[in-house]
Parts: C-alpha cells; sequence; structure tokens
C-alpha cells in the first residue's frame, strides 16, 4: 500500500528542486504526494536559515503539525538550512520530531525512514558528504502539464560573504559532473520538458571547485545543443565571477534566454568591502554595460540588502544611484538580518530596523516604478511565450513567461500547454503583462 508524503518548502529554487528530489527518492519508497497535511504519513519541512524571517516560519509550521502528530502516526521531518544548522537541537527543542535531515543528507531519506519506522528510534543525519552523493537523485517521470525542470548542477559556496550563512549550512562548492548533467537534462528532453533553469548558489563557478570537469559556457553550449530543450535559464550568477565567455553566451546561444539574476547586494563601495563581494559599484555597473553590449533586450534582475552593519544615508543614496543607472527589470530587496556565526554579526555598528525599514520602502517604491514602466515599454511588441499552466486568476486564461523571464496571462486553453506562442503584449502591470495570442 503506498504511503503519503506532505512536503512544505521555504527558501529558494535549490530547496524547491531538493524538495523535488526528495518526492523522487520518495516515490521510489511507495510514497505518493499529498497537499493536504492531514492526510499524510509522513510531513517534510523543508527549511531556509538565509534570513531570520523564513528561519521562524519551521517553528510555527512544526506547531500547526503537531495535533496531526496526535491523531495519527505521522512521522514529522525538517529538512534543509535550518536542519542542518540546529541538528540534534531541534531534536531536543521539538519533542515530537522525528528526523532532522541536512542539506547532504537527502539521499538517505529512505534509509533514515526506514530506521524511524522499524528502530522506534528519532533520527539526525547533519554530517557532510564529501563524496557528493547527495547530488543525485533518481530520474523524474513524465508529469502531465509539465514544461519546465530545474536541474542543480552545483551546490555549495565558496565565497563567504560576510553577511551570508549558505556555506555554513551547504558546505564548500561542489559541481556535478557536466556528463551527469547533460544525462539528466536529454532525459527531461524526452519526457516533454521544454525549459530547464540550472541551478547554484553561483553557477558561475561551475567546474571551479571540486567536482565538474569544464567550465560554465562550456556546459552551456552542451545544453544548448539538446534536441527538445527549446529554452535554458540559470541562476544565480556573482558578479565577480562573470567571464566574458559568458557574457558571450547571451549572444551565441540561441537557446539560453534573455535575462540574468546578477545580484549587487549594495551600491556603495564601504559596504561592497565589510560584505567580502570582491567587486564595487563602477566594475558592477561596468559587467552591466558589458552585458547590454553582447545582448541589447537582456533583462537584469538582482538582490539588494538594505540596513547591513554601518550603512550610513551616503552608502544608501550610492545603492540608489546604482538602480537608477542600471533600471533593473525587476530587484529582490532585503533589510539586512545578522545571521549567527557569519562575520556581519559581528559587526557593532547595527543599523536601527525603523531606519531599514524606511530605507526598503523607498528603494521598494522606486523599483516598483521602474518594473512598471519596463513593463508599458513592451505594451504594442511581439513577445515568444511558453505557456506553462492555467492562469491562477481566471479558468479562461493561461499564463507563461517571456524569453525575458516577464510573466504573461493569455486567453486561452489549457491544450495550448507547453507551447511556444507568439503573442502581442497589450497591457503592462507592475507584475506581469497582458497578452493576446497572435495566432489562436
Ligand atoms: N548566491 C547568491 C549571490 O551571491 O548573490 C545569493 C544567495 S542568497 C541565498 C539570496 C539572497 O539573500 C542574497 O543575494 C542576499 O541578497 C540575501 N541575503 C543573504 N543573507 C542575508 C542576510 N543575512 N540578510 C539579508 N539578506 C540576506
Ligand atoms: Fe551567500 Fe555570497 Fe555565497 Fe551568494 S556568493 S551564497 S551571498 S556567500
Amino acid at each position: 500500500m503506498t504511503k503519503r508524503v506532505y512536503i512544505e518548502t521555504y527558501g529558494c529554487q535549490m530547496n524547491e528542486d531538493d524538495s523535488e528530489r526528495m518526492l523522487r527518492l520518495l516515490e521510489g519508497a511507495q510514497y505518493s504526494e499529498t497537499h493536504e497535511p492531514q492526510e499524510a504519513d509522513l510531513i517534510l519541512i523543508n527549511t531556509c536559515s538565509v534570513r531570520e524571517k523564513p528561519e521562524h516560519k519551521v517553528y510555527s509550521a512544526l506547531g500547526r503539525f503537531k495535533r496531526l502528530k496526535e491523531n495519527r502516526k505521522t512521522i514529522i521531518g525538517v529538512a534543509g538550512c535550518v536542519a542542518q544548522q540546529e541538528g540534534e537541537r531541534l531534536l531536543d527543542r521539538v519533542p515530537y520530531l522525528d528526523l532532522v535531515i541536512g542539506t547532504q543528507a537527502i539521499h538517505l531519506l529512505p534509509e533514515l525512514l526506514q530506521t524511524i519506522q522499524t528502530k522506534g528510534q528519532k533520527v539526525c543525519a547533519t554530517e557532510l558528504d564529501r563524496e557528493g552523493k547527495y547530488l543525485i537523485a533518481p530520474r523524474p517521470q513524465r508529469r502531465r502539464g509539465k514544461v519546465k525542470s530545474y536541474v542543480t548542477i552545483m551546490q555549495g559556496c565558496d565565497h563567504f560573504c560576510s553577511f551570508c550563512i549558505v556555506p555554513y549550512v551547504r558546505g564548500r562548492e561542489r559541481s556535478r559532473p557536466s556528463e551527469e548533467v547533460v544525462e539528466e537534462v536529454k532525459h527531461l528532453a524526452a519526457i516533454g520538458i521544454k525549459e530547464v533553469c540550472l541551478l547554484g548558489q553561483n553557477v558561475n563557478s561551475y567546474g571551479k571547485g571540486r567536482g565538474g570537469e569544464l567550465d560554465f559556457p562550456v556546459l552551456l553550449r552542451r545544453i544548448d545543443e539538446i534536441r527538445g530543450i527549446e529554452r535554458i535559464r540559470f541562476t544565480t550568477s556573482h558578479p565577480e565571477d562573470l567571464s566574458e565567455a559568458l557574457v558571450r553566451s547571451f549572444s551565441e546561444l540561441s537557446k539560453l534566454c534573455e535575462h540574468i539574476h546578477l545580484p549587487f547586494q549594495s551600491g556603495s563601495d564601504r559596504i561592497l568591502k565589510r560584505m567580502h563581494r570582491g567587486y564595487t559599484k563602477g566594475s558592477y555597473l561596468e559587467r552591466v554595460e558589458r552585458l547590454r553590449k553582447a545582448c541589447p533586450s537582456i533583462a537584469i534582475t538582482a538582490d539588494v540588502i538594505v540596513g547591513f552593519p554601518g550603512e550610513e544615508e551616503t552608502d544608501f543614496q550610492e545603492t540608489l544611484d546604482l538602480m537608477a543607472q542600471v533600471r533593473f527589470d525587476d530587484l529582490y530587496s532585503f533589510k539586512y538580518s545578522p545571521r549567527k556565526g557569519t562575520r556581519a554579526a559581528e559587526f557593532e555598528d547595527r543599523v536601527e530596523d525603523s531606519v531599514k525599514q524606511e530605507r526598503l520602502s523607498i528603494l521598494q517604491s522606486m523599483q516598483k516604478e521602474i518594473t512598471l514602466q519596463k513593463n508599458q515599454v513592451l505594451e504594442g511588441t511581439t513577445q515568444e511565450i511558453l505557456i506553462e499552466g492555467q492562469s491562477k486568476q481566471s479558468d479562461q486564461d493561461v499564463t507563461g513567461r517571456t524569453r525575458s523571464n516577464n510573466i504573461v496571462n493569455v486567453r486561452g486553453d489549457v491544450g495550448l500547454v507547453g507551447s511556444l506562442t507568439p503573442i502581442r503584449i497589450v497591457k503592462g502591470f507592475p507584475h506581469s503583462l497582458r497578452g493576446e495570442l497572435l495566432c489562436y
């Protein structure tokens, strides 16, 4: 008899892909997915600890699931960055928790569950795996209506930005062998996937640390050659490692979509130095110029942090100035959140929360205006979209993305899912576009 698993995922695309891989491993152990926690035999919370807010969500989620444990013998587990960071402490703090599974122990999930079931023990697996087995998972099966997929090509990070917990909870950089990645993408093409998004904390340094024998632009070229794959994306890129060859890829590879996510974090050289980012405002702007020269239609999105320790008003103005010069297509903005164990958590010149909040609001309203203007500029143009599914807003609409990663809603039926379709943009909104099919 099959059992049911419910997974709740917080954080970045990396976590989404880890959850997907855990599901595949569990399918092999006779579990099927449910979206109803009360039906589940196993509940997994895949967590994020990059900032305080998502970290706290794990405790409120566990609180919600406690009651379910009282009614049936549900196994409850915590995976991801909080699991890696807290380890055994989580089992002590939450008595009804059965499993803590770290970021490099995913491949062990079926056997850990076996131990819990047969021996009735609680289990904590947070050892780092030097062989990189955690990067492998069974191949996905064809799923109706699924047209795009993540492909993790590397994990961990060697950059040690002073604010960031990732190198401590995801370990050092490790790339997957290129053959393995290429084979996985071929398999995805064979089961109907049209778009792949290559994932890593810093994909530009693919092949530089352990594992992986090619550099990233060469890997992209190999993937561009795979029949059936129509679109390639990747995330995230670190500005320090943005090579000329990667910039050229945007003009040379037909399947590589015209979008790059290139976090800048701050526009102040003084703050960038304290963040240990390895570039200046000037060199970031130069990279943007090179990207736009190689590919004039490229969309550029980024991450930014406000209220990093020691950030003065003049530093914040530098950030606004960088934004005004680049005019990002979209921006993910965060208030600095001290993370225990990182270098910046020791800095004493912290910025008041009220100041962080005010800076965040100023920055977000500036970006909202820029994004809206950029979306409105697209009105009247023709764009190619990959139709991904029914729109959440209306069952008469389908939704998809342009090559530059804008969400577009158009009138049409689900039979169109999976097609690459030219559409005319009729209206630009703050977060999406409205389009019309040209050949409907
Ligand atoms: N590897 C990516 C890079 O170098 O840009 C980013 C990965 S990180 C998981 C995603 C984003 O979270 C970062 O770009 C940064 O803006 C934000 N972030 C990381 N640590 C943070 C912290 N302590 N406080 C606030 N935001 C943080
Ligand atoms: Fe964190 Fe910096 Fe690594 Fe990105 S590059 S994951 S921000 S340490």
